[in-house]
């Protein structure tokens, strides 16, 4: 049986830029950041258990530090793009989306010289049917590998008819592959059993799901294709300030945020993890003149 890799992406943004937190919040919210520690603590345990992991990064994390970013870079990780300020693809447009992009290379060109950014995250996994523009932007501005369609409907994102494994989006249907196509789509993990499926890509599904079934649901994917897992500095950061949500985006934002670290504790020796890009070199996705 051929053995397949794993990957554990981190969006590298603050408390508030989560889609839950109301704008206000934002205000007086540096004086409770928990992107560098949080950061920290993530990068910490990846040294710990020897595991090399994917960071997209938002822009202005590379612009406020620096040195966390290079911290990664120098500790074997791979940098990707998680846009400048965590605006989703919902409120941009293909001209100021191209423009974000270019920001965002020339701050890390500035901050960090000469490092490759190939992979791109859309905050809030942004990119659907309605936004499906930004991969001709992500294709002509030098990316090879997206991991934005979250191929399953959820509450506020999701193409539901998306494919579960890696796959090249069709220029006429995201949700089609198309062999011939230029931008690679590396998908989170999603478990599927017939018509259902499951996310266990992380995030809240990390902490909401029962770990056993997480885990079950992972070790059966890996049998047939890689997996790719996300999570946030906020949630490796128990202790953070709380804010007043109603029921449901409480629930989201902070179920058993205390569970996480130690979760990871379990995760990491169980899998081979390498960052994304790695694993699309290796199982030969990213072959080709272009990249
Ligand atoms: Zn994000």
């Amino acid at each position: 049986m051929k053995h397949h890799l794993a990957a554990f992406s981190f969006d590298i943004e603050d408390w508030y830029h989560s889609q839950l937190i109301p704008s206000h919040h934002r205000e007086d919210a540096g004086d409770h950041s928990v992107v560098r520690e949080g950061t920290e603590r993530i990068l910490e345990q990846l040294r710990r258990h020897g595991v090399r992991a994917t960071f997209f990064v938002l822009g202005e994390v590379v612009r406020d530090h620096p040195d966390l970013v290079r911290r990664m870079v120098d500790e074997g990780h791979e940098i990707g793009c998680h846009g400048m300020h965590h605006q989703p693809l919902w409120d941009s447009n293909r001209e100021a989306f191209c423009q974000e992009l270019r920001q965002f290379r020339a701050l890390v060109r500035e901050k960090l010289g000469d490092v490759q950014v190939t992979g791109f995250r859309a905050p809030t996994f942004s990119l659907d049917r309605r936004t499906a523009w930004a991969l001709e932007v992500l294709r002509e501005e030098g990316f090879a590998y997206d991991s934005s369609i979250f191929p399953a409907k959820v509450r506020m994102y999701g193409v539901p008819e998306a494919p579960v494994g890696i796959y090249r989006p069709s220029r006429e249907d995201l949700a089609r592959h198309d062999p011939a196509g230029q931008l690679v789509e590396f998908p989170v993990a999603i478990a599927h059993w017939g018509p259902l499926r499951l996310p266990v890509g992380g995030g809240f599904y990390l902490r909401a799901l029962p770990f056993g079934m997480f885990r079950w649901s992972l070790d059966h994917i890996l049998r047939s294709r890689p997996f790719a897992l996300y999570l946030h500095p906020r949630e490796a950061r128990p202790e953070q300030k709380r804010v007043s949500l109603d029921p449901v985006d409480g629930f989201i934002t902070y179920v058993n945020l205390h569970t996480v670290v130690e979760k990871l504790e379990r995760l990491y020796p169980r899998y081979q993890w390498v960052p994304m890009r790695e694993i699309l070199e290796r199982e030969g996705h990213l072959r080709g003149p272009s990249v």
